[in-house]
């Protein structure tokens, strides 16, 4: 960190990882396992904060000021800092011919990042079959989909192999398949349905809850014993405005207890990350249900040892 950095800013983000750490600290949990952190090529990271800085359709038009901007160096020390024990590298592409090159250098993060769950992305696209299984070969433990910035369905005939062999190999690939905060021609329950009906083992999980169409997908989790969801920036204040959980749905949430997983969405958030802990603090399901999404269901799911 620069030394010009005021001490202001400095005392904040001291505050900012004390509050996180007393979080899990108060559960008696040794940190926190997060699916859902982007890591990416720097270019790519910087165009996707001059999209949400523009309020492009992925934002919806909401304001959405991106709270934790450093450097790649920068951003790892300060998760490290909250005690995150392991993290993703979600990447995605927006079109074909790109996959591949962020899955490279998706490995090579993952080298100098031990702490980091290796990450890789597909497309639907001719030989996605063979780079994805190339990338379970070298070892990715966790898959990044995005319908709504790919526009694609996750139907598409090109991916059903690779639904099959991440199903065979128990890969979870993460699926931004909700129309939140903006809808795509392929979100919504239905596509992944679909998918699940082909893939029934499939380890799915949903990001962002399914954001707007909650209850559709605990549908899918509560029928096929493989999907999870991750709470990505649900539940938050921002959220919220937009599109708040529908409180009947809770207690199907609490039954759901060992198939939610912590996610965050770090580092393009408009909030500091200990608010979304206490928005699910705030849900009310007790501090058990808190253990198993902010540790207990990843640290099981990724086979982490602490
Ligand atoms: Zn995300």
């Amino acid at each position: 960190m620069d030394s010009s950095v005021p001490v202001a800013e400095e005392q904040a983000e001291q505050a900012d990882a004390a509050e996180v750490r007393g979080f899990w600290e108060r559960l008696g949990l040794p940190g926190l396992v997060d699916v859902h952190t982007h890591f990416m090529p720097e270019r790519v990271l910087r165009k996707v904060w001059d999209y949400f800085d523009g309020l492009g359709p992925l934002t919806g038009g909401v304001e959405w000021p991106i709270t934790y901007r450093g450097d790649e160096d920068e951003r790892l020390a300060v998760i490290r800092e909250f005690g995150v024990r392991a993290f993703t590298a979600m990447l995605y592409p927006h079109k074909a011919g790109m996959a591949q090159w962020l899955n490279s250098w998706a490995v090579g993060f993952a080298r100098r990042t031990p702490d980091c769950l290796h990450t890789a992305t597909l497309f639907p696209e001719p030989g996605v079959e063979a780079y994805v299984r190339a990338a379970v070969d070298e070892g990715a433990r966790v898959f990044k989909a995005h319908v709504q910035v790919g526009a694609y369905d996750p139907g598409d005939p090109l991916l059903d192999p690779v639904w099959g062999l991440l199903a065979e190999a128990g890969v979870p690939v993460v699926m931004h398949c909700g129309s939140g905060p903006s809808p795509g021609k392929h979100t919504g329950p239905g596509p992944v349905a679909a998918v699940l009906a082909r893939h029934p083992r499939l380890r799915l999980v949903v990001a962002h809850m399914g954001m707007p169409e909650y209850e559709d997908f605990l549908d899918l989790a509560e029928r096929y014993g493989e999907v999870r969801l991750d709470t990505t920036m649900a539940f938050t204040d921002f959220s919220e405005r937009f599109a708040p959980l529908p409180r009947r749905a809770l207690p199907r949430l609490a039954d759901l207890g060992d198939r939610v997983l912590l996610g965050t969405d770090f580092p393009n958030i408009p909030y500091p990350y200990a608010h979304q802990l206490h928005a699910l603090e705030r849900l009310g399901l007790g501090d058990d249900w808190l253990r198993a999404v902010c540790y207990e269901n990843g640290a099981r799911l990724f086979k982490i040892n602490h």
